[in-house]
Protein backbone atom coordinates (compact mmCIF):
# COMPACT_ATOMS: atom_id res chain seq x y z
CA UNK A 1 0.00 0.00 0.00
CA UNK A 2 1.19 3.48 -1.03
CA UNK A 3 2.16 5.63 2.37
CA UNK A 4 -0.97 8.24 0.81
CA UNK A 5 -3.38 5.81 0.90
CA UNK A 6 -2.49 4.64 3.80
CA UNK A 7 -3.09 8.04 5.30
CA UNK A 8 -6.61 7.93 3.82
CA UNK A 9 -7.04 4.82 5.53
CA UNK A 10 -5.79 5.96 8.40
CA UNK A 11 -8.15 8.83 8.74
CA UNK A 12 -10.84 6.82 7.66
CA UNK A 13 -10.13 4.38 10.34
CA UNK A 14 -10.35 7.11 12.54
CA UNK A 15 -13.39 8.59 11.44
CA UNK A 16 -15.36 5.55 12.05
CA UNK A 17 -13.89 5.07 15.55
CA UNK A 18 -14.99 8.68 16.29
CA UNK A 19 -18.43 7.45 14.94
CA UNK A 20 -17.96 5.07 17.76
CA UNK A 21 -17.96 1.92 15.21
CA UNK A 22 -16.02 -1.00 17.22
CA UNK A 23 -13.01 -2.43 15.64
CA UNK A 24 -12.62 -5.99 15.37
CA UNK A 25 -9.12 -6.48 16.52
CA UNK A 26 -9.53 -3.83 19.90
CA UNK A 27 -13.05 -3.83 21.16
CA UNK A 28 -13.32 -0.25 22.25
CA UNK A 29 -16.31 0.53 24.21
CA UNK A 30 -19.15 1.83 22.22
CA UNK A 31 -19.88 5.61 22.03
CA UNK A 32 -22.64 6.49 24.85
CA UNK A 33 -26.10 7.31 22.87
CA UNK A 34 -25.97 11.03 24.66
CA UNK A 35 -22.67 11.68 23.27
CA UNK A 36 -18.73 12.02 22.96
CA UNK A 37 -17.48 8.81 25.32
CA UNK A 38 -14.55 10.08 26.58
CA UNK A 39 -12.59 6.78 26.90
CA UNK A 40 -13.37 6.24 22.27
CA UNK A 41 -12.01 10.00 22.34
CA UNK A 42 -9.10 9.07 24.39
CA UNK A 43 -8.33 6.10 22.41
CA UNK A 44 -8.33 7.89 19.18
CA UNK A 45 -5.20 9.95 20.25
CA UNK A 46 -2.98 6.53 20.78
CA UNK A 47 -4.57 5.31 17.14
CA UNK A 48 -3.52 8.59 15.75
CA UNK A 49 0.15 8.13 17.22
CA UNK A 50 -0.08 4.72 16.09
CA UNK A 51 -0.70 5.72 12.51
CA UNK A 52 2.05 8.39 12.51
CA UNK A 53 4.42 5.82 13.06
CA UNK A 54 3.32 3.47 10.84
CA UNK A 55 3.41 6.45 8.59
CA UNK A 56 6.81 7.75 9.21
CA UNK A 57 7.79 3.52 9.01
CA UNK A 58 7.16 2.99 5.66
CA UNK A 59 7.95 6.62 4.44
CA UNK A 60 11.79 5.74 5.75
CA UNK A 61 11.63 2.01 4.15
CA UNK A 62 10.49 3.96 0.80
CA UNK A 63 12.75 6.41 0.88
CA UNK A 64 15.82 3.30 0.78
CA UNK A 65 17.30 5.40 3.32
CA UNK A 66 18.96 3.38 5.26
CA UNK A 67 19.75 5.46 8.32
CA UNK A 68 16.38 6.72 8.55
CA UNK A 69 14.78 3.33 8.26
CA UNK A 70 17.08 2.50 11.37
CA UNK A 71 15.86 5.78 12.98
CA UNK A 72 12.37 4.91 13.31
CA UNK A 73 12.74 1.23 13.97
CA UNK A 74 14.93 2.21 16.93
CA UNK A 75 12.22 4.20 18.06
CA UNK A 76 9.88 1.81 18.36
CA UNK A 77 9.37 -0.03 21.29
CA UNK A 78 6.71 -2.27 22.36
CA UNK A 79 5.74 -3.75 25.79
CA UNK A 80 5.51 -7.62 24.99
CA UNK A 81 2.31 -8.32 27.38
CA UNK A 82 0.91 -5.00 28.61
CA UNK A 83 -1.15 -3.10 26.09
CA UNK A 84 -3.69 -1.06 27.98
CA UNK A 85 -2.56 0.44 31.30
CA UNK A 86 -4.63 2.74 33.30
CA UNK A 87 -3.18 5.34 35.48
CA UNK A 88 -5.67 6.92 37.96
CA UNK A 89 -4.82 10.31 39.35
CA UNK A 90 -6.06 9.82 43.66
CA UNK A 91 -8.93 12.24 44.39
CA UNK A 92 -10.04 15.31 42.51
CA UNK A 93 -12.88 17.70 42.27
CA UNK A 94 -14.53 18.50 45.84
CA UNK A 95 -11.69 15.36 47.02
CA UNK A 96 -8.92 17.74 47.89
CA UNK A 97 -6.71 14.40 49.16
CA UNK A 98 -3.87 15.63 51.82
CA UNK A 99 -2.52 19.60 52.06
CA UNK A 100 1.22 19.25 53.09
CA UNK A 101 3.53 21.12 54.13
CA UNK A 102 3.78 22.96 50.87
CA UNK A 103 0.26 24.35 50.02
CA UNK A 104 -0.55 22.74 47.08
CA UNK A 105 -3.57 19.66 47.56
CA UNK A 106 -2.80 16.67 46.48
CA UNK A 107 -5.35 16.52 43.91
CA UNK A 108 -3.47 18.25 41.91
CA UNK A 109 0.01 16.62 42.60
CA UNK A 110 -1.28 13.13 41.50
CA UNK A 111 -2.85 14.65 38.05
CA UNK A 112 0.59 16.03 37.34
CA UNK A 113 2.40 13.00 38.09
CA UNK A 114 0.09 11.30 36.32
CA UNK A 115 0.56 13.52 32.74
CA UNK A 116 3.84 12.80 33.32
CA UNK A 117 3.61 9.35 33.43
CA UNK A 118 1.02 9.12 30.62
CA UNK A 119 3.57 11.21 28.76
CA UNK A 120 7.00 9.36 29.33
CA UNK A 121 5.07 5.91 28.69
CA UNK A 122 3.58 7.40 25.25
CA UNK A 123 6.62 8.37 23.85
CA UNK A 124 8.27 5.08 24.66
CA UNK A 125 5.59 2.77 23.75
CA UNK A 126 3.91 3.80 20.39
CA UNK A 127 1.80 0.57 20.56
CA UNK A 128 0.55 1.39 24.18
CA UNK A 129 -2.79 2.72 25.23
CA UNK A 130 -2.21 5.09 28.33
CA UNK A 131 -5.33 6.27 29.50
CA UNK A 132 -5.93 8.54 32.63
CA UNK A 133 -9.04 7.91 35.17
CA UNK A 134 -9.30 11.62 34.60
CA UNK A 135 -7.67 14.54 32.49
CA UNK A 136 -8.90 17.63 34.78
CA UNK A 137 -10.27 18.35 38.30
CA UNK A 138 -13.28 16.47 38.63
CA UNK A 139 -14.95 14.13 41.01
CA UNK A 140 -14.77 10.47 41.18
CA UNK A 141 -15.97 7.84 42.75
CA UNK A 142 -13.57 5.18 43.79
CA UNK A 143 -15.77 2.70 42.25
CA UNK A 144 -16.19 4.49 39.18
CA UNK A 145 -12.01 4.50 38.82
CA UNK A 146 -12.27 0.36 38.82
CA UNK A 147 -15.06 -0.05 37.37
CA UNK A 148 -13.70 2.55 34.10
CA UNK A 149 -10.16 0.14 34.10
CA UNK A 150 -12.34 -2.81 33.79
CA UNK A 151 -14.34 -1.57 30.84
CA UNK A 152 -11.22 0.12 29.20
CA UNK A 153 -9.41 -3.56 29.24
CA UNK A 154 -7.03 -2.40 30.98
CA UNK A 155 -3.96 -4.64 31.90
CA UNK A 156 -2.73 -2.80 34.90
CA UNK A 157 -3.90 -0.42 36.66
CA UNK A 158 -1.93 2.40 39.25
CA UNK A 159 -4.02 4.74 41.51
CA UNK A 160 -1.23 7.35 42.14
CA UNK A 161 -1.09 9.14 45.71
CA UNK A 162 0.65 10.88 47.57
CA UNK A 163 0.98 10.20 51.76
CA UNK A 164 -0.30 12.17 54.83
CA UNK A 165 0.58 11.65 58.35
CA UNK A 166 -1.45 13.13 61.48
CA UNK A 167 2.53 14.01 62.63
CA UNK A 168 5.76 15.28 60.68
CA UNK A 169 7.76 11.91 61.14
CA UNK A 170 6.07 9.78 58.57
CA UNK A 171 8.25 9.12 55.54
CA UNK A 172 8.64 7.33 52.82
CA UNK A 173 7.12 5.75 49.93
CA UNK A 174 4.97 2.48 49.74
CA UNK A 175 3.08 0.16 47.56
CA UNK A 176 -0.34 -1.04 48.37
CA UNK A 177 -2.20 -3.97 46.73
CA UNK A 178 -5.71 -5.48 48.28
CA UNK A 179 -5.61 -7.66 51.35
CA UNK A 180 -6.49 -11.39 50.88
CA UNK A 181 -9.02 -11.40 52.93
CA UNK A 182 -11.16 -8.88 50.60
CA UNK A 183 -10.64 -10.96 47.75
CA UNK A 184 -12.50 -14.17 47.97
CA UNK A 185 -15.74 -13.03 50.48
CA UNK A 186 -18.16 -16.08 50.00
CA UNK A 187 -14.41 -18.15 50.74
CA UNK A 188 -17.10 -19.53 54.31
CA UNK A 189 -18.88 -22.72 53.12
CA UNK A 190 -22.10 -21.76 51.83
CA UNK A 191 -25.21 -22.56 53.97
CA UNK A 192 -27.69 -24.43 52.14
CA UNK A 193 -28.02 -27.99 49.91
CA UNK A 194 -24.99 -28.86 48.19
CA UNK A 195 -22.26 -29.69 50.44
CA UNK A 196 -24.27 -29.88 53.45
CA UNK A 197 -26.37 -32.86 51.90
CA UNK A 198 -23.71 -34.73 50.11
CA UNK A 199 -21.37 -36.82 51.83
CA UNK A 200 -17.75 -37.68 51.34
CA UNK A 201 -17.55 -34.62 49.27
CA UNK A 202 -13.54 -33.52 50.04
CA UNK A 203 -13.71 -30.94 46.95
CA UNK A 204 -15.76 -29.50 43.92
CA UNK A 205 -14.74 -31.71 41.57
CA UNK A 206 -15.83 -34.87 43.69
CA UNK A 207 -19.34 -34.03 43.42
CA UNK A 208 -19.63 -34.78 39.99
CA UNK A 209 -19.20 -38.48 40.70
CA UNK A 210 -21.51 -38.22 43.12
CA UNK A 211 -24.26 -37.55 41.33
CA UNK A 212 -25.07 -34.30 42.35
CA UNK A 213 -27.25 -32.38 40.14
CA UNK A 214 -26.30 -30.59 36.91
CA UNK A 215 -27.00 -27.61 38.38
CA UNK A 216 -25.67 -27.18 41.73
CA UNK A 217 -22.33 -29.15 40.36
CA UNK A 218 -22.23 -25.91 37.75
CA UNK A 219 -22.61 -23.30 40.53
CA UNK A 220 -19.84 -25.12 42.40
CA UNK A 221 -17.56 -24.81 39.55
CA UNK A 222 -18.21 -20.99 38.78
CA UNK A 223 -17.89 -20.11 42.32
CA UNK A 224 -14.20 -22.08 41.77
CA UNK A 225 -13.38 -20.38 39.03
CA UNK A 226 -14.35 -17.36 40.10
CA UNK A 227 -12.47 -17.73 42.97
CA UNK A 228 -9.40 -18.77 41.50
CA UNK A 229 -9.60 -16.10 38.86
CA UNK A 230 -9.71 -13.62 41.80
CA UNK A 231 -6.99 -15.21 43.92
CA UNK A 232 -4.79 -14.84 40.62
CA UNK A 233 -5.41 -11.55 39.93
CA UNK A 234 -4.74 -10.59 43.70
CA UNK A 235 -1.38 -12.56 43.02
CA UNK A 236 -0.41 -10.79 40.33
CA UNK A 237 -1.39 -7.74 41.89
CA UNK A 238 1.16 -9.03 44.69
CA UNK A 239 3.47 -8.83 41.92
CA UNK A 240 3.27 -6.06 40.58
CA UNK A 241 3.27 -3.64 43.75
CA UNK A 242 6.63 -5.79 44.53
CA UNK A 243 7.71 -4.94 40.82
CA UNK A 244 6.99 -1.46 41.73
CA UNK A 245 8.61 -0.73 45.16
CA UNK A 246 11.90 -2.86 44.07
CA UNK A 247 12.15 0.40 41.46
CA UNK A 248 10.82 3.13 43.88
CA UNK A 249 14.09 1.78 45.88
CA UNK A 250 16.34 2.18 42.95
CA UNK A 251 15.09 5.98 42.14
CA UNK A 252 13.95 7.76 45.49
CA UNK A 253 16.13 8.65 47.62
CA UNK A 254 13.87 7.63 51.36
CA UNK A 255 12.31 5.35 53.26
CA UNK A 256 11.46 1.90 52.12
CA UNK A 257 8.11 0.97 54.05
CA UNK A 258 7.43 -1.96 51.77
CA UNK A 259 4.52 -3.53 50.20
CA UNK A 260 1.64 -3.37 52.21
CA UNK A 261 -2.28 -4.87 51.96
CA UNK A 262 -5.10 -2.76 52.26
CA UNK A 263 -8.59 -3.08 51.71
CA UNK A 264 -9.24 0.27 49.64
CA UNK A 265 -12.03 0.78 48.07
CA UNK A 266 -10.29 1.92 44.83
CA UNK A 267 -8.87 -1.34 44.10
CA UNK A 268 -11.85 -3.59 44.92
CA UNK A 269 -13.38 -5.03 42.04
CA UNK A 270 -10.53 -4.88 39.60
CA UNK A 271 -10.09 -7.27 37.15
CA UNK A 272 -6.38 -6.69 36.50
CA UNK A 273 -3.66 -6.30 38.64
CA UNK A 274 -4.33 -3.06 40.30
CA UNK A 275 -2.32 -1.25 43.19
CA UNK A 276 -2.02 2.20 45.11
CA UNK A 277 1.85 3.80 44.79
CA UNK A 278 2.29 6.43 47.64
CA UNK A 279 5.43 8.07 46.84
CA UNK A 280 5.83 10.08 49.59
CA UNK A 281 4.59 11.83 52.85
CA UNK A 282 2.95 15.48 52.27
CA UNK A 283 3.32 16.38 55.91
CA UNK A 284 7.05 15.36 56.35
CA UNK A 285 8.79 19.08 56.94
CA UNK A 286 11.52 17.57 53.91
CA UNK A 287 10.26 15.41 52.18
CA UNK A 288 6.68 17.42 51.92
CA UNK A 289 8.54 20.23 50.21
CA UNK A 290 10.35 17.61 47.32
CA UNK A 291 7.17 15.48 46.66
CA UNK A 292 6.16 19.11 45.20
CA UNK A 293 9.49 19.48 43.43
CA UNK A 294 10.45 18.52 39.76
CA UNK A 295 12.47 16.22 40.94
CA UNK A 296 11.25 14.06 42.76
CA UNK A 297 8.30 14.00 40.27
CA UNK A 298 10.97 12.56 37.55
CA UNK A 299 12.04 9.96 39.93
CA UNK A 300 8.98 8.74 40.40
CA UNK A 301 8.02 8.72 36.96
CA UNK A 302 11.41 6.94 36.10
CA UNK A 303 10.33 4.20 38.72
CA UNK A 304 7.18 3.74 37.19
CA UNK A 305 8.41 3.35 34.13
CA UNK A 306 10.97 0.78 34.97
CA UNK A 307 8.30 -1.30 36.66
CA UNK A 308 5.83 -1.62 34.23
CA UNK A 309 8.40 -2.55 31.93
CA UNK A 310 9.69 -5.10 34.44
CA UNK A 311 6.50 -6.12 35.35
CA UNK A 312 6.07 -6.66 31.83
CA UNK A 313 9.07 -8.85 31.11
CA UNK A 314 8.10 -10.93 34.16
CA UNK A 315 4.81 -11.97 32.83
CA UNK A 316 6.06 -12.49 28.90
CA UNK A 317 8.84 -14.97 31.11
CA UNK A 318 5.84 -16.44 32.76
CA UNK A 319 4.09 -17.09 29.67
CA UNK A 320 6.93 -18.40 27.60
CA UNK A 321 7.27 -21.22 30.40
ZN1 LIG B 1 -4.46 10.06 48.33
Amino acid sequence: MRIFDKAILGSFAIALLAMGTPTTADAFPPASVTGIDLPTVLTLDDQARRFAYLIAQEAAEQSQDKQAADAVATSRKSLKKLRTIVLDPGHGGENLGALGVVQIQEKYLTLELAYRLRKELQQKYPDARVILTRYWDQSLSLSDRVHFANRMGADIFLSLHYNAAPHQHAIGFETYFLAADEVTPGKQEKKGKPIATSQNVVSGMEQRGLGVEEGVYNDALLTLKRDLARENQNRESGLLAETIQQNLVKRIDSTDRGVKQANFGVLRGALMPAVVVESGFLTHPVEGEKVAGEKHRENTVSALVSAIEDFDQRLAERAAK
